[in-house]
């Protein structure tokens, strides 16, 4: 556009001077500006490293450039409308504003370059197909210029509505990733809860048991409360297994294991410990209230009836019950003293509950 402008003004100013002889000088001087210069200064912004930053300084270069040629061309009047409001233009709607008064400056300044060098020559009658030149190139011009402006809006707008687009994207992108972590973490978890118990009966399993004793020994430490642990295991139980089947077996391990589920407080443990042995974890409880909790899972257990296969199956619990003493008590040491109650329990003859501390055991 810069091109075809300072093209316009060669031609207007050929018109206007044609019928004039001018020295030749001041035609190689009008090719040099208004010809050969705009194109070089388009090479020069295409190579440079901030293109945009070096279009806006020619911006200047351009009206200081303008105004040594209205000066040179008399202040030729529509020469001078045409150079000066193509000048504004250009610059306006590229600086805004600001572009106004640095145009007029340069434009200033430039006519008194060419005045110094070549004196001052006032001429504003302009020949009369110069002036329609200039009237219809500057309209060209500046309808150039709206259409340009109408171009990058539009490219704005698209550019606006991919950015919106995209945003969406990332926005729904981002959403089915939180929903996959959530999924994920609900896994996870549910990984650990079942790493954690027994496929068969839905309870904990030992390597839980091991965990949380020893953390509940030591809260037993510090807030000085009792903790008991109950070990329970089957009287009889591969008997169970010999005469009705290994599946009566499991049956009887899950009436079991819901008993004492359903028997526990919220904050008591249950864990199956392995095959027939149950294990009961109860904090914040003396001595008396184990046993007889022991006692009452005792009395229920043998006065349950398991029906299978048509068959009404029954047995008792051996059960042993240590109770943790404060300072002396390791997580081992416990377990060591309830297996030993209950084998205690086994050896006095079975469906009994034994403590590794007097009273021994409880009579059934
Ligand atoms: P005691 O009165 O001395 O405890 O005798 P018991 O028969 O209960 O004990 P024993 O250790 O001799 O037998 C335990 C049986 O438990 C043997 C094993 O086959 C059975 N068992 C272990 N795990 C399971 C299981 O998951 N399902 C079934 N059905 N049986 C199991
Ligand atoms: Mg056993
Ligand atoms: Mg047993």
């Amino acid at each position: 556009m810069r091109s075809t402008a300072f093209a316009i003004l060669f031609l207007a100013s050929y018109l206007h001077l044609s019928g004039r002889e001018p020295a030749s000088g001041l035609w190689g001087l009008f090719v040099a500006i208004l010809l050969v210069y705009p194109h070089l200064q388009y090479w020069r912004a295409c190579r440079s490293a901030k293109p945009i930053e070096t279009e806006m300084r020619n911006l200047l270069i351009d009206s200081v450039l303008l105004g040594i040629f209205i000066a040179a061309v008399g202040f030729a009047q529509w020469i001078v409308f045409a150079a000066v409001l193509g000048s504004l233009s250009n610059n306006v709607a590229n600086q805004g504003w600001r572009g106004a008064p640095n145009t007029l400056l340069a434009l200033f300044g430039g006519a008194l370059l060419w005045i110094a060098f070549a004196g001052f020559h006032y001429a504003p009658e302009t020949e009369w197909h110069a002036s329609l030149v200039c009237i219809f190139g500057l309209s060209a011009y500046l309808l150039g210029i709206s259409h340009l402006s109408y171009t990058r809006n539009l490219q704005l707008r698209h550019t606006r509505e991919q950015l919106k687009s995209r945003e969406q994207d990332l926005l729904s992108a981002n959403q089915s990733l939180l929903a996959n972590l959530t999924e994920i973490a609900g896994l996870q978890d549910q990984l650990r809860d079942q790493a954690n118990r027994d496929p068969l009966t839905g309870l904990y399993n030992r390597r839980y048991l091991d965990r949380i004793l020893s953390q509940e020994l030591s809260h037993c430490g510090y807030e000085g409360y009792s903790l008991a642990l109950i070990m329970i295991d089957i009287d009889h139980f591969k008997q169970i297994n010999d005469t009705y089947g290994h599946q009566a077996g499991d049956e009887m391990l899950v009436q079991l294991a819901a008993m004492l589920e359903g028997n526990a407080r919220s904050s008591d443990v249950a864990c199956r410990y392995g095959g027939e042995e149950f294990m009961l974890v109860m904090p914040d409880i003396d001595r008396e209230l184990a046993m007889a909790h022991a006692e009452h899972l005792r009395r229920r257990f043998a006065s349950h009836e398991l029906y299978f296969d048509g068959y009404c199956l029954k047995t008792t619990l051996s059960i042993g019950v240590a109770i943790y003493q404060k300072d002396a008590d390791s997580a081992g040491m416990i377990n060591t003293r309830a297996d030993q109650a209950m084998y205690q329990a086994k050896n006095a003859g079975r469906d009994r509950v034994g403590v590794t501390a007097a009273p021994a055991f409880v009579d059934a």
